[in-house]
C-alpha cells in the first residue's frame, strides 16, 4: 500500500523504535516489573490497532485481545508500532529515582524520541493522525527523513550516555534538545 520510499522509511522507524525500547526497558523494567498500578490501558492499545501508520509499522502481526489489548503476561507484546505515548509516559516513581537532572532529561528525551519522528509529517500533523493508507501516501517524506536522521543521531548519543558513566556534552544536549518539547533548559555544567 505504501510507496517503496515510504516503506524504506518505515523500516528505519521500526529499527529506531526497537532500539529506543531496548534502552527504555533497561531503565524502567526494574520499576515496571513490580509496579502496583501499571499504566497500560486498552484505549491506548486501541490506537495501535486503529492507526494506519502504527498498523503499517507493526504489520498487524500481534493479535489484539478484546480485554487486554496488546498487554501480555510479561508486558507489551508489540515490539514496534506502539503509540508514541507508550514511550513518552515515564511516571514520577521512575523519574524521582534517577540520579540527577541530566539523567532525568536524557530519559525524557528517550521517551519523546519516537513521537518526534512522526511530528508534522502528514498534512503538518502527526503520522498517527493519518486516517487511511491513502493519507500515508501523502506524507511529507522530506520531513520524515529529516526527523529520522535527527532521531538516529539523538539515539546514538543516548545509547552512548546510558551505557557509560559520563555526562552529556553541551553539543549533545543541543541535539537532544531538538527532540524535546519547546522551552527545555538544560546546561552541561
Ligand atoms: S511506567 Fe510507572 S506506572 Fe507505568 S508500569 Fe512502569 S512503574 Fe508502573
Ligand atoms: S505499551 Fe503496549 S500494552 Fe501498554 S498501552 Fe502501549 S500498546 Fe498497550
Amino acid at each position: 500500500m505504501n510507496g517503496p520510499e515510504f516503506g524504506n522509511l518505515l523500516v528505519a522507524y521500526r529499527s529506531l523504535e526497537l532500539r529506543v525500547e531496548a534502552l527504555m526497558s533497561a531503565a524502567c523494567s526494574p520499576f515496571c516489573k513490580v509496579c502496583p498500578t501499571p499504566c497500560c490501558r486498552i484505549a491506548i492499545c486501541r490506537e495501535a490497532l486503529e492507526s494506519p501508520f502504527l498498523l503499517a509499522v507493526h504489520e498487524s502481526e500481534k493479535s489484539f485481545d478484546s480485554k487486554q489489548g496488546y498487554l501480555g503476561a510479561t508486558g507489551c507484546t508489540l515490539g514496534a508500532g506502539r503509540p508514541p505515548v507508550c514511550h513518552a509516559f515515564i511516571c514520577g516513581r521512575i523519574l524521582s529515582r534517577q540520579a540527577d537532572d541530566q539523567r532525568r532529561f536524557a530519559l525524557e528525551c528517550l521517551g519523546d524520541l519516537i513521537g518526534y519522528l512522526g511530528k508534522q509529517v502528514w498534512m503538518k500533523r502527526h503520522l498517527v493522525e493519518a486516517l487511511s493508507d491513502g493519507d500515508l501516501l501523502n506524507s511529507n517524506l522530506t520531513t520524515f527523513k529529516a526527523r529520522l536522521a535527527t532521531g538516529a543521531e539523538a539515539l546514538g548519543i543516548l545509547e552512548s550516555y546510558f551505557s557509560s558513566d559520563r555526562h552529556l556534552e553541551q553539543e549533545e544536549i543541543m541535539v537532544l534538545g531538538a527532540i524535546r518539547k519547546p522551552g527545555f533548559v538544560l546546561s552541561a555544567t
